[in-house]
Order: structure tokens, then C-alpha cells, then sequence
């Protein structure tokens, strides 16, 4: 709050003596005093601002009267305490005037003078209070809507921990499924090659089982990323060789992505070298990048994965990765908050906000850096830069898996 050091109080009264024993009485009192004669060049004062309070004469000279010039102040927005000085037989105004809201009032009396000081105080006073008070009063409620806030968020941590957890789980499932489907799979396909070996080619028969081949040979692929993708290795360190991993991601997540009438191109160098990582954690990020992007495209779209050679800091010799979407993009307000673990803009249930979290670990871990651009409505570029091989990736990789 800006008070001003020395509160300031307008006059308007028509009566110059009269004016000049006020301006008098209210300076001794150490109020700074501005005097007008008319009602307008009073309003024209209290549009500058800078006043605390006004003592209006009820008795102008003109057509208007101090109460309605109040009225008239009031419906212009400029309220502000007023002390009404009214003659001595005029309890009518000084009724509507109270009705009007007009602080106080003051008879023109011989002695009013006297107490004009005191009820310019009290009321500046009880001003100053009511202001403490709907100060105090507005930070008891932002402290209250803080707490609020505070428990919303824990809340709404706490589910998706659960959330979390209960992911995780599924993952353990769908993994020890898939090891289940593996073996009646084999099956299915070996005596499926044992009858289509035993069917002449030109059997019509032959064309119903040759699909029936197809999808199970489809079936066993699936069966066999999700194994892949499940499996944690012991080793965790080793060459990888990143576009061979992005087709395999590829791979796994096109079924989904096709339904979501998602297109999907791959677009790698020639001459990236492989790196030196954890294959697993890698497909973790791509498995991540990839499943935003699907989300971030309800309405279909294309997801572009690009690898090419790049350079960190050092310099050290590096891989770029980048996933591109056309889809919905994140507010720049989001943009801070997306690597934020439990960070989500979506439905409950959905989103668990850890899948940025998690890549850009991996990646720090990696020794990488971890960039996005996006646009609203046009869509994002995470892009991921992973040294090839040095000590400080390596070591560090090898340090943390002892952990
Ligand atoms: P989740 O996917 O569970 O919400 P993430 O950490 O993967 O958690 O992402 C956090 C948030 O970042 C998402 O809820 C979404 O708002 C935003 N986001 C992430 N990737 C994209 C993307 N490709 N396009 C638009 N928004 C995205
Ligand atoms: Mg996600």
C-alpha cells in the first residue's frame, strides 16, 4: 500500500473566508489542503487523484448542492470519505446525505471549526483500519486458496502415484503374457507350415491358410517386441545402433498409430555412427516421444523420426535424434512444466506426467541434451542429442547401473 506521507484534503467551499479558516484549521492539524470554489473544478481535482478526503459545503453557490454533487461523484466512480458542512436546521440533508454515503457531517456552527481537525481524523483513521483489515482479510484468503492449491496438488500427486504404480504393473502383465502367448504361437505355427507343406499350391484351400500364416507370423512379431521391450538386461551398457532401434519402435507401435490414422516416416542418415547407451532406457525414451506424439494427434496427423550426426558441446561427436508431430503442440506457458515429473495435461487415468520426466533422465544420465520446440496447433520436435562415445557417458552409464 502507497500512503502518501501527508494525506491531502480538498475543499469545496464557495465562501473564500470561510475557506481560508478551514484551509487554516486543517494545516495546523498537519493536513496538506487543496481549496476549490465550484463543483467543477472540484470534480476536476479529484479526477487528478491524490486526495484522501473531501469537505464539501453543502451550500453552493450555482444549482447543484453539495449532496448532489456527492451523488453525482459517487455515480462517476470517484467515491471518497466525505464530511458534509451543512447548515444547522438541515437534518433532511443530513439524512440523505448519511442514506447517500457521505462519512460524516459537520454543522456550520461558530465552534465547527474546532472539530473539523478531529473528524477529518477519526475518519481517516477508521480508513486506514478498514484498509488493515481487507488487507489481512485478502491474505487470509490467498493463504487459504494456497493450502487449497497445496492439497489439490497432493491429491492429485498421490492418484498418480497409484496411477504410476498400477502402469508399471500392467507393463509386469502384459510382459509375463506375452511369454505365455510365445510357446502356443510356436505351435500354431509349426503345424500350420506342416499342413500348408502337405496342401498342393493350387488347392483352394491353401489361400485361407496362408493368411491364417500371415497374422500368426503378425501375432509372433508383437509377441516378441513386447518381450524385447520388457525384458531388463542385465548388461545395460553396449553399442547400440539408434536407427535399428527406431525401426524397431517403429515397428511395435505402428498397429497403434495406424488406428489413430497416424502416418509414420523414418528418416535416418546413412552415416550415423552407433553409440554407446542403454538400449533399453533408449526404447523406453523412443516408446514415450512416440506415444505423446500419438496422443498429441487424436485427428490423425504424421510423426516423423529423424537420425542424423551431430555435435555437443566439447566439442564431442554426437547423434541427433528427433521426433516430430503435427499435432496439437504445447502453450509456451507449458513448455517449462512438460519435464516436470507428474506434469499432464491430460484425463485422469491417462496421463501419468512421467514419460517426459523419465526421457529427459535417461538422456541427462546419457550425458545428452533434451530440447523441445512446438507450436500450438502445428505440432512438436523433441529433439534428443546423445554423445557417441566418450568416458563420461560410459563411466557415468556404469557408475549409476552399480548403484
Ligand atoms: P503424460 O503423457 O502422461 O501426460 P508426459 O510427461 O509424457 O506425461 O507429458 C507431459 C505433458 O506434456 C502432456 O500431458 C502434454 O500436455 C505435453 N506433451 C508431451 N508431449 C507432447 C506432444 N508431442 N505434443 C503436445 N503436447 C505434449
Ligand atoms: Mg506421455
Amino acid at each position: 500500500m502507497s500512503a502518501a506521507l501527508v494525506e491531502t484534503i480538498l475543499l469545496l467551499e464557495d465562501d473564500p473566508g470561510v475557506a481560508r479558516l478551514q484551509r487554516l484549521r486543517l494545516e495546523r492539524a498537519g493536513y496538506a489542503v487543496v481549496a476549490t470554489a465550484t463543483p467543477t473544478d472540484g470534480m476536476e481535482c479529484l479526477r487528478q487523484g491524490g486526495i484522501d478526503l473531501l469537505v464539501l459545503d453543502n451550500r453552493l453557490a450555482g444549482s447543484e448542492d453539495g449532496l448532489s454533487f456527492y451523488v453525482r461523484l459517487k455515480a462517476n466512480g470517484l467515491d471518497l470519505p466525505t464530511i458534509l458542512v451543512t447548515g444547522y436546521s438541515d437534518d433532511a440533508t443530513v439524512i440523505s446525505a448519511l442514506r447517500a454515503g457521505v462519512r460524516d457531517y459537520v454543522f456550520k456552527s461558530v465552534e465547527y471549526l474546532d472539530y473539523l481537525p478531529e473528524a477529518v481524523r477519526r475518519i481517516l483513521d477508521q480508513e486506514r483500519t478498514k484498509r488493515a483489515l481487507a488487507e489481512t482479510a485478502r491474505e487470509r484468503e490467498q493463504a487459504l486458496r494456497d493450502l487449497q492449491d497445496k492439497t489439490d496438488e497432493l491429491r492429485s500427486t498421490t492418484q498418480q502415484l497409484w496411477q504410476a504404480a498400477r502402469l508399471a504393473g500392467i507393463g509386469e502383465l502384459a510382459a509375463s503374457i506375452a511369454h505365455e502367448l510365445n510357446n502356443p504361437l510356436a505351435t500354431v505355427s509349426l503345424r500350420l507350415e506342416g499342413v500348408l507343406a502337405r496342401t498342393p499350391t493350387d488347392d483352394p484351400r491353401r489361400r485361407p491358410l496362408e493368411i491364417v500364416e500371415q497374422e500368426v507370423e503378425r501375432m509372433a512379431k508383437l509377441v516378441g517386441n513386447l518381450l524385447n521391450f520388457s525384458r531388463a538386461g542385465r548388461e545395460q551398457v553396449s553399442t547400440v545402433h539408434v536407427s535399428d532401434e527406431v525401426r524397431k519402435t517403429i515397428e511395435l507401435t505402428e498397429p497403434h498409430l495406424r488406428r489413430l490414422r497416424v502416418e509414420v516416416a523414418h528418416e535416418s542418415a546413412p552415416d550415423v555412427p552407433s553409440i554407446i547407451a542403454d538400449r533399453q532406457q533408449l526404447r523406453q525414451v523412443l516408446l514415450n516421444l512416440i506415444t505423446n506424439a500419438g496422443d498429441a494427434m487424436p485427428k490423425g496427423g504424421r510423426l516423423t523420426l529423424r537420425v542424423r550426426r551431430g555435435e555437443l558441446p566439447g566439442p564431442r561427436p554426437a547423434i541427433v535424434i528427433e521426433v516430430t508431430d503435427t499435432g496439437v503442440g504445447i502453450p509456451t506457458e507449458h513448455l517449462a512444466r512438460v519435464t516436470d515429473p507428474f506434469f499432464t495435461t491430460k484425463e485422469e487415468g491417462k496421463g501419468t506426467g512421467l514419460g517426459l520426466a523419465i526421457c529427459k533422465r535417461i538422456v541427462v544420465e546419457h550425458r545428452g541434451t533434451f530440447e523441445i520446440d512446438s507450436v500450438v496447433n502445428q505440432g512438436t520436435t523433441v529433439r534428443i542429442t546423445l554423445p557417441v562415445t566418450n568416458e563420461t557417458n560410459v563411466n557415468g552409464l556404469r557408475g549409476r547401473s552399480r548403484e
